[in-house]
């Protein structure tokens, strides 16, 4: 910065808002988790999407316009420099191998999420750039070229090896990538994703729920998975971890953190769901500031984490930099429109942001999209942010 003479302030570094296209450009926080591994959230902040879905939806299941939802995929995807791989979550406790399951079927990146897809390219990929990223097909992984020319693996051998996986807690869940129909991506189901590639974003949807991302820098295998309440009690963490193993990761050696997710305080459940998982993860049981029982997965995914050999002390705090990136953002226009128009709290920006209480808590941050915020203010429709982690 630097002051002319009339006392104009000159911004030395100006970001632009907007890519070459005008398209706005996502707003998202950076974690440097270990050398040479980042890790992104995405904010509701830089993107096309309008009304409920405002204004960086990433979510394709939820209504938003597929051609918005593409747009801001694209211009994540560009700003990290890196494609994304997107699976199909389901609440369940599996975790796949991204090395083998991606598929280069979309602009942005692998979608594999069973999203529904832009009108305008239903499988896009055709006229854009190559993603660099090769996915090694081995003799085990037979492939069938559908008409269109979209790579779908062939069903049976992705159970195959979703099998050698060892899901062990949740060996009923279907994972098998199912074929894309005209109008949606096809879907892979899994709520936890590895990879030992560089240069590959591994991308978990949420708006409540925790994504937890992890790396071994040493092994160069990364991780993320999605855990709500069901993932969590279903040992999506374990088995995510299990599969980095498997690709040469030492739990030991295996640094993670926790993204932004509901926390104890807001997340109220039912008398028996709340029992239910504090006898799963003991002392997660709380008593939220709305009166009810309520669940900490927070806690939880720690307890998960020392289970699967992570050391806490090689676990990150991303609530720092979360903290700090929402002062930041305190007197940002767009997050001020969005919070006048989006009813699900005080209209005014500063009383919102004064009212978080945990930075990282999706349903008191309005950078963040949250379920539960949603349903509170009586909306039909909301967005996913993404939390994403890349080697580069
Ligand atoms: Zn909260």
């Amino acid at each position: 910065m630097s002051e002319t003479s009339d006392g104009t302030i000159l911004s030395s570094n100006a970001i632009a808002a907007t890519d070459k296209a005008g398209n706005p450009i996502p707003v998202t926080i950076p974690i440097d988790l270990a050398p040479g591994v980042r890790v992104v959230y995405t904010t509701r902040l830089g993107g096309l999407s309008a009304g409920d879905w405002g204004d960086c939806n990433l979510g394709g299941k939820s209504g938003d316009d597929p051609a918005h939802v593409r747009s801001n995929r694209e211009a994540l995807a560009a700003t990290l420099g890196a494609p994304l791989s997107l699976v199909g979550q389901v609440h369940s406790g599996h975790a796949i191998d991204a090395d083998e399951a991606m598929r280069r079927n979309a602009s942005y990146g692998s979608d594999l999420s069973g999203t529904l897809a832009d009108p305008a390219r239903p499988y896009a990929g055709d006229d854009d750039e190559e993603i660099e990223t090769e996915v090694e097909e081995t003799s085990e992984t037979e492939t069938i070229a559908s008409a269109d020319g979209i790579v779908v693996a062939e069903e049976t051998t992705v159970v195959e090896r979703a099998g050698h996986v060892g899901s062990t807690a949740n060996a009923d869940s279907a994972e098998h990538i199912e074929q894309a129909d005209a109008d949606h991506f096809p879907m892979l189901q899994a709520d936890g994703q590895v990879s030992s590639q560089k240069g590959v974003a591994l991308g978990m949807f949420a708006a409540d729920c925790l994504p937890v991302l992890l790396a071994d820098p040493d092994a160069g295998v990364i991780g993320a998975c999605h855990c709500g309440r069901k993932g969590l009690q279903r040992g999506v963490i374990g088995s995510t971890v299990e599969l980095m193993v498997a690709k040469g990761a030492k739990p030991e050696c295996i640094v993670a953190t926790l993204g932004p997710c509901i926390c104890g305080d807001c997340y109220e459940v039912g008398d028996e769901i709340a029992d239910e998982f504090d006898a799963q993860f003991p002392g997660t049981f709380t008593l939220t500031r709305f009166g009810g029982p309520g669940i900490d997965i927070a806690k939880a995914a720690l307890q998960e984490l020392a289970k699967a050999g992570v050391p806490r002390e090689r676990v990150i705090d991303s609530a720092p930099r979360v903290r700090a990136a929402t002062q930041y953002l305190d007197h940002d226009a767009e997050l001020a429109d969005l919070c006048a128009k989006d009813g699900e709290g005080p209209e005014d920006l500063a009383e919102r942001i004064g009212a978080v209480r945990h930075s990282l808590c999706t349903l008191e941050n309005p950078l963040f999209y949250s379920h539960r915020r949603t349903s509170l203010a009586h909306k039909e429709h909301e967005g996913r942010l993404l939390a994403l982690i890349v080697r580069q």
